[in-house]
């Protein structure tokens, strides 16, 4: 199996570089640090591979990375009001890293650790890490497992336990870019939601007022498959909260299983991307702060990649009309995501 020393993180530890490969030529590339995601590589309707996630070309900017560009979020992805909440009587306090809030658990978060690798094989591999010092409750002990398949789906499947009563949210945090890493902004592509309702920001923090709102009639609206940037400037409040889209979506699901919530579509490299999720939640985020050196010494300006991270909503733990992201000390948190690619 095909693994390349990476580089050391800034406290000396080495990292590696890991790939897959489908029996159709389909690539993909990982790193410990993170667990990341670093390269996708489908082929385009020419035939022609190309790589269709942003990423970097060291281990240190994956470990001081801002965007999360690839990254495993956890133990909780996404905004915690205030950095705080409380759990069976007791407060915890997280690191205050977005204004008071807590983002994607800060710098004790999964995204921050190298993973160890339990599983490598031709199309899968296993991640594993064990998480006490976050600020949350008790040890976590997590799995993140990558499947690549013939169908040329990448599949993410997470398990985790806590020896705690503790919340969970893992996601992961790929920047997709269909027409390639390299290939400008995303405002072209076409892209369906299944979500009827979203969850709305205030106006300051990003964190949702605990409203489910309806999107008929909003930029919210991707029921009917829009370019990205169609309404991403919109003279709309919530449009300007997010300095466009950086919210959640509440997904229509008809049963309790895996189901498909998007698909994405360049016209430009006839490449098609559906996505499929056992979450409630999804956060569409537009790129809107990226701006970062790149692969092969490409600059990404704001809005180079769309992010599908699926979970519980924002500020769960906290919102009690939310659905809660707490699960039982000794029970597992199990959620699974699904990004099949395919040309017209
Ligand atoms: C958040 C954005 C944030 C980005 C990178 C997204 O999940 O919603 O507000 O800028 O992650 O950290």
């Amino acid at each position: 199996m095909e693994k390349v020393f990476f580089g050391k993180t800034s406290w000396g530890k080495d990292t590696y570089k890991y790939y897959l490969e489908n029996k159709n030529g389909m690539r993909v590339a990982f790193t410990d640090m993170g667990a990341c995601v670093m390269e996708v590589w489908v082929k385009d309707k020419a035939g022609t591979l190309r790589d269709v996630v942003l990423g970097y070309d060291d281990v240190l900017s994956y470990e001081k990375s801002g965007t999360y560009f690839g990254a495993i979020v956890g133990r909780y992805a996404n905004r915690i009001a205030g950095a705080r909440f409380e759990l069976n009587g007791r407060e915890y306090c997280l690191e205050q890293n977005d204004h008071e809030n807590s983002l994607h658990s800060g710098s004790k978060g999964m995204a921050r650790k190298v993973w160890d690798v339990v599983t490598h094989e031709k199309t899968k591999i296993v991640f594993h890490c064990v998480t006490a010092e976050d600020d949350f409750p008790g040890t976590a002990s997590c799995d993140v497992t990558y499947e690549l398949t013939d169908e040329n789906a990448l599949c993410i499947s997470y398990d985790a336990v806590c020896d705690e009563d503790s919340p969970f949210n893992m996601t992961n945090h790929a920047y997709f870019n269909l027409n390639g890493h390299d290939g400008g902004n995303v405002l072209e592509h076409q892209l369906m939601i299944r979500a009827a309702a979203y969850t709305p920001l205030k106006p300051v923090g990003s964190i949702p007022t605990g409203e489910i709102a309806d999107v008929v009639g909003t930029p919210f609206d991707f029921r009917v498959a829009k370019p990205i940037g169609r309404d991403i400037d919109a003279d709309f409040a919530q449009i300007r909260y997010g300095s466009g889209y950086d919210h959640n979506f509440v997904i229509e699901k008809q049963n309790d299983g895996m189901e498909k919530f998007a698909e994405a579509y360049s016209e430009v490299s006839g490449i098609v991307m559906e996505a499929f999720t056992d979450c409630v939640g999804v956060q569409l985020y537009t790129g809107n702060f990226v701006n970062d050196p790149g692969k092969h010494g490409v600059h990404y300006d704001p809005r180079a990649g769309f992010c599908l991270e699926t979970q519980f909503f924002p500020n769960a733990i906290n919102e009690p009309t939310f659905l809660s992201p707490v699960v039982r000390a000794g029970e597992h948190y199990r959620s699974q995501t699904v990004y099949r690619f395919s040309t017209k």
